[in-house]
């Protein structure tokens, strides 16, 4: 599904993805272990190799995000971009996780790491959509990134925020880390000029979405 021309929506296992598409091909979030056959099948079907994938960008370390990257990686040659507080909790030793077994530790412990990804950093500005800039909004994971894209007033939220039953809300509260963490990054995000956003996990939100992201800021108690 397009969103608006260039990006692209599509169903991977266990979450969506998206692609944004211009000569060179920006795929954000990659689904669970096995999706890169859907992505393939999406862009063969309008007309694109995945050769032509340059950059994946993942929202966060969560295996519904990141399961599918190596394999997608390994076909395309694309560089893997993730924030380092996520790429190094993928990394959690058993030991950790007894000692503090919280669920994104837990989670994080069961999930492969990404082989010698790049660090994507708050400020960054990817080459895609005229600009296409990280936000760090940690709390749903220590390294979740939101990325904006002025030009389209558009932004791709991962799993920083839910969309239930037509109304913008905070992430999920026991797969998150740290909700007063999150309520900080949804101020931060509330002061962007966001028209649309995408989500992982919900159809997108069109039109309003800044209104929606202040009011969910003012009303997170
Ligand atoms: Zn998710
Ligand atoms: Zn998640």
């Amino acid at each position: 599904m397009e969103i608006v021309p260039g990006v692209h929506a599509l169903r991977v296992i266990g979450a969506k993805a998206h692609l944004v598409v211009e000569d060179e091909i920006t795929l954000i979030d990659a689904g669970h272990r096995g999706s890169g056959r859907l992505v393939q099948r999406y862009l063969a079907r309008i007309g694109r190799s995945p050769r032509d994938i340059t950059r994946i960008v993942c929202t966060h370390g969560h295996p519904d995000h990141i399961g599918g990257v190596t394999e997608i990686a390994a076909a395309s040659g694309a560089v893997v971009y993730i924030h380092p507080s996520d790429a190094a909790r993928l990394r959690i030793g058993l030991r950790d996780v007894i000692a503090n077994p919280v669920p994104g530790q837990v989670i994080a412990f069961l999930t492969r790491p990404l082989s010698d990804p790049t660090p994507l950093l708050h400020g960054d500005v990817l080459p895609a959509l005229g600009g296409l800039h990280v936000v760090h909004t940690p709390g749903h994971t220590p390294g979740s990134v939101c990325l904006y894209a002025p030009s389209l007033r558009l932004l791709f939220s991962g799993d920083v925020l839910q969309f239930r039953q037509g109304r913008l809300t905070r992430p999920h509260q026991v797969f998150s880390d740290d909700l007063e963490e999150a309520r900080r990054s949804v101020e931060r995000l509330a002061e962007l000029d966001v028209d649309t956003i995408c989500f992982a996990h919900y159809p997108p939100l069109r039109g309003g979405a800044r209104d929606a992201l202040r009011g969910l800021a003012e009303a997170w108690v």
